[in-house]
């Protein structure tokens, strides 16, 4: 079957041929119907040997959807033939973490070598995959599977994100997006589905500015060193109560300090290597950061419920497996306008 893999440090993506994969015991293998672009992948392709924590070659794709094509021996409670979305960040599913559905927060994953599917183990960019439990997967209920793929973690990622902050997302209050991307596209919708806030979407890219004025965002400003300024112009001087950073680049967590309003969380998912350091007046008034990873099976169904609701609706652009390679150089260029999904 073809697989798009990651072979060696600094390489390129490539379409490669690789021998169809079995579900083995308490195992399920999918017929891959769509996988999702990450810009996570692209930090992976850009980390030096010494900081991968897995082996290569790796098949990536860490946003996956298929139809279940055969059950390994023990395996019940699925069908052949039914549509699913794959639950990512894989954990033990025994700690506690695992026991409340926060896998992407298992306490023994790493020490037991456990990898999330395209980040570790082999991903969903294949025609077929091997998913190590029936507990990974979410029936898509009827959803489209190019419009799903990326809500396991373009919509996942976000959801537990705000899902966290919603407490202070009153009405009055404001929500800051930086980087309206593949994840921050979805988040602006998620917020608009979600609270009563004030949304304000950053980029660097009018198009991409666009695209957050189009799925909701009440307003748009560029991402300089004054957006700071700009974004306490908008909130009475005061700033915002939630600033969600999409890019977590020096410049992007700075501001983003910047314009948080007292009590606010900054909450910086990019992995663009900035940091937030806090201490008395350096932000306002208590402001909390955090970085937080993927999140909760339970989140992943609150999503997909979302999207079937009718309150987001993923922009995609689609490739075929062999255009794999193109579309992750496009969206290394900043060209991807929402989220790129491959079809196997
Ligand atoms: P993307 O490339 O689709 O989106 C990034 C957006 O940021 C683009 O629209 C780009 O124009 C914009 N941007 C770039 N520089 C900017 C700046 N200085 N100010 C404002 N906007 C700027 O990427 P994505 O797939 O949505 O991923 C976003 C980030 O989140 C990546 O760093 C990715 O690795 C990370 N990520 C983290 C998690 C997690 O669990 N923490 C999960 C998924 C992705
Ligand atoms: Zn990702
Ligand atoms: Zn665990």
């Amino acid at each position: 079957m073809k697989a798009v893999q990651y072979r060696e440090v600094g390489g390129a993506p490539q379409v490669v041929t690789v021998p169809e994969p079995e579900a083995g015991p308490g195992q399920v293998l999918l017929e891959v119907t769509a996988a999702g672009v990450c810009h996570s992948d692209i930090a992976v392709m850009g980390m030096p040997a010494d900081a991968l924590r897995f082996p290569l070659p790796l098949t990536l794709g860490h946003e996956g959807v298929g139809t279940v094509a055969a059950l390994g021996a023990g395996v019940t409670g699925l069908t052949v033939g039914e549509q699913v979305a794959v639950y990512g960040p894989w954990g033990c599913g025994t700690c506690a973490a695992c026991a409340r559905g926060r896998e992407n927060y298992c306490h023994r994953a790493a020490g037991l070598g456990i990898f999330p599917p395209g980040l570790g183990a082999p991903g969903a960019m294949a025609e077929y995959m091997v998913v190590d439990d029936p507990r990974h997967l979410v029936p898509l209920g009827g959803l489209d599977p190019v419009a799903a793929v990326p809500l396991t973690d373009a919509g996942l990622t976000p959801y537990h994100a705000i899902k966290r902050s919603l407490a202070k997302l009153v009405p009055g209050s404001t929500a800051v997006v930086i980087g309206a991307g593949g994840l921050g596209h979805v988040a602006i919708q998620l917020l608009r589905a979600m609270t009563a806030a004030q949304v304000i979407a950053l980029d660097v890219a009018e198009e991409k500015l666009a695209l957050a004025r189009e799925v909701g965002a009440h307003e748009t400003v560029l991402s300089d060193d004054r957006a700071a300024a700009a974004v306490r112009e908008r909130t009475g001087g005061l700033g915002a109560q939630l600033v969600l950073d999409f890019v977590g680049a020096p410049p992007t967590a700075a501001a983003a300090g910047a314009m948080a309003a007292p009590e606010a969380d900054v909450t910086i998912v990019g992995l663009g290597g900035g940091a937030l350091p806090v201490g008395f007046g350096t932000t306002a008034y208590e402001v909390s950061v955090c970085s937080p990873y993927w999140g909760s099976r339970a989140e992943l169904a609150e999503v997909l419920a979302l999207a079937r609701a009718g309150a987001v609706t993923v922009h995609t652009e689609t490739y075929g497996i062999d255009e794999a390679p193109l579309a992750y150089e496009r969206l290394h260029q900043g060209k991807i306008n929402g989220r790129a999904v491959i079809l196997p």
